[in-house]
């Protein structure tokens, strides 16, 4: 089970009920937003305790003083948290890469293949985005997880997804037109 983190103000509280929760159910999973300053540390932290780790670049809408404002500094701790995901020989080996950027994806297939097959990370990516992109995983034998948005909360999910992305609009209105 994965765990979402949403706004800046619930993450410490997530992390520590996550690892509150990881003393009795081991495949459990928190997520980690690459926007965020505080992340290296949290990250560390989240390593030491033997927490697995989902790495997202973060969707929600966050002042400067927590947050990075531009996709290259987000993009580039991304970087960072990520080899630090491969090079962690802690407690456990179990991560997830959840974008879809493909220069990222690009770069955890080679750090994947520096660091050995011995990690058992998943790509993990949101349902109707970039299929092709999981076929060709799949293909190189990663193994690939596909997010599907389910329950009462189904609005504010679409409405983040389509604040990404305005196309998102024929995607969500495919989803509730088809059986
Ligand atoms: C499995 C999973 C779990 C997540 N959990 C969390 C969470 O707990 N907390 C949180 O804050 N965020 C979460 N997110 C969302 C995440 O933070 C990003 O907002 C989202 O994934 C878009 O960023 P990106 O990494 O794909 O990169 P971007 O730089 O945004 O996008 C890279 C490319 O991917 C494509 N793309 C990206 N998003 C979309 C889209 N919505 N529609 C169509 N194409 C798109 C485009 O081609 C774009 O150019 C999650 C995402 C995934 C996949």
């Amino acid at each position: 089970m994965w765990i979402d983190i949403e706004s800046f103000q619930f993450v410490e509280n997530t992390i520590s009920i996550y690892l509150e929760l990881l003393k009795n159910y081991d495949a459990t999973g928190v997520a980690l937003q690459s926007y965020l300053k505080r992340s290296p540390s949290d990250l560390l932290h989240l390593l030491e305790e033997g927490a697995k780790v989902r790495l997202v670049k973060g969707a929600y809408r966050q002042n400067e003083a927590n947050a990075f404002q531009s996709i290259d500094k987000i993009n580039s701790n991304f970087s960072k948290l990520m080899k630090m995901l491969f090079e962690n020989n802690g407690n456990t080996d179990i991560f997830a890469i959840a974008t879809h950027d493909s220069r990222l994806i690009n770069e955890a297939i080679e750090l994947s293949e520096k660091f050995g097959t011995d990690k058992r990370f998943e790509f993990q990516l949101l349902m109707g985005i970039h299929d092709e992109m999981k076929k060709m995983l799949v293909e190189r034998r990663f193994k690939v997880s596909e997010y599907i948005p389910y329950g009462s909360q189904w609005l504010p999910y679409s409405i983040r997804r389509i604040r990404e992305r305005k196309r998102n609009i024929l995607l969500l209105a495919r989803s509730i037109i088809q059986p």
